[in-house]
């Protein structure tokens, strides 16, 4: 390889991984004390898959996501994106994968409350290249009649889901949430894992969803169990529950 490719130049010719992480360590330095957060993570996503996330807290499951989203750099060892190694890209082409690349929904919602959910959801398409409207992306996760409300005339569930709609409106390759339902009931929680597996399914959307919560993965293409800063094992499931048969 003579140049590093662009992430543009991947993404075009799609990879049947887009994840590729080989070595990663991520250690932070604490005055004296050093916190291993990833001990040697070696890990393969195929594209288009639901991918759940499972492990305890502080196991390093937040590290590796962010590293995943560009959001963090590895202490040691590489990811590759569609083909295109993260840590070779520099500073601009790592604007343009966090940017078109990638989208992200944390477990509390972040939306601006003086704006209504479809003005939320406007803030990332006006800055896209190829977007669906505020319209589409908030009627895919079911929430196409609460376009002028404002997030404090909504629920928990309703402003994450808004928080989705967000994320994806710019069409991103992938889908990178953390505890997307740490702080919702389970009733409201089940309803916005149905947004996230009706964007997997219709976008295509390689999907990676963080939990705690072990129920969650009987709805999974594939399930990574983390601890203590490494992958203990993978389980691919060969028939996904729907998220509305989840109970918790
Ligand atoms: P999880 O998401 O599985 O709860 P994290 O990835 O957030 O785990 O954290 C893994 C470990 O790294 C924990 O021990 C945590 O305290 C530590 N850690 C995470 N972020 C930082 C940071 N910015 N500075 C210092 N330590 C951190
Ligand atoms: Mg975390």
């Amino acid at each position: 390889m003579t140049s590093s490719p662009t992430i543009a130049a991947a993404a075009a010719c799609p990879a049947a991984l887009i994840f590729e992480a080989r070595g990663l360590t991520k250690v932070y330095q604490m005055g004296d004390v050093q916190v291993h957060a990833l001990r040697g993570v070696d890990l393969d996503l195929p594209a288009g898959e639901f991918v759940v996330l499972l492990g305890a807290s502080g196991s390093g499951k937040s590290t590796l996501l962010n590293i995943l989203g560009g959001l963090d750099v590895p202490s040691s060892g590489t990811v590759r994106y569609a083909g295109a190694t993260l840590q070779l890209a520099d500073d601009a082409v790592m604007t343009q994968y966090r940017r078109h690349h990638v989208g992200f929904v944390f477990q509390f919602y972040n939306l601006i409350p003086s704006l209504t959910a479809r003005e939320n959801v406007a803030l990332v398409t006006e800055i896209a290249t190829d977007p669906m409207t505020p319209e589409q992306a908030l009627d895919l996760v079911g929430l196409g009649q609460r376009l002028d409300h404002f997030p404090a005339q909504l629920s928990g569930g309703e402003q994450q889901r808004v928080a989705i709609a967000r994320a994806v409106a710019k069409r991103p390759q992938v889908l990178l949430c953390d505890e997307p339902t740490g702080a919702l009931d389970a009733q409201t929680g089940v309803l916005v894992l149905e947004a996230l597996a009706q964007v997997n399914r219709d976008l295509g959307t390689s999907t990676v969803v963080i939990t705690h919560n072990a129920v969650i993965a009987a709805m999974a293409d594939r399930v990574v169990v983390f601890g203590d800063g490494r992958v203990l094992r993978i389980d691919c499931n060969a028939h996904k529950k729907a998220a509305s048969e989840l109970h918790w």
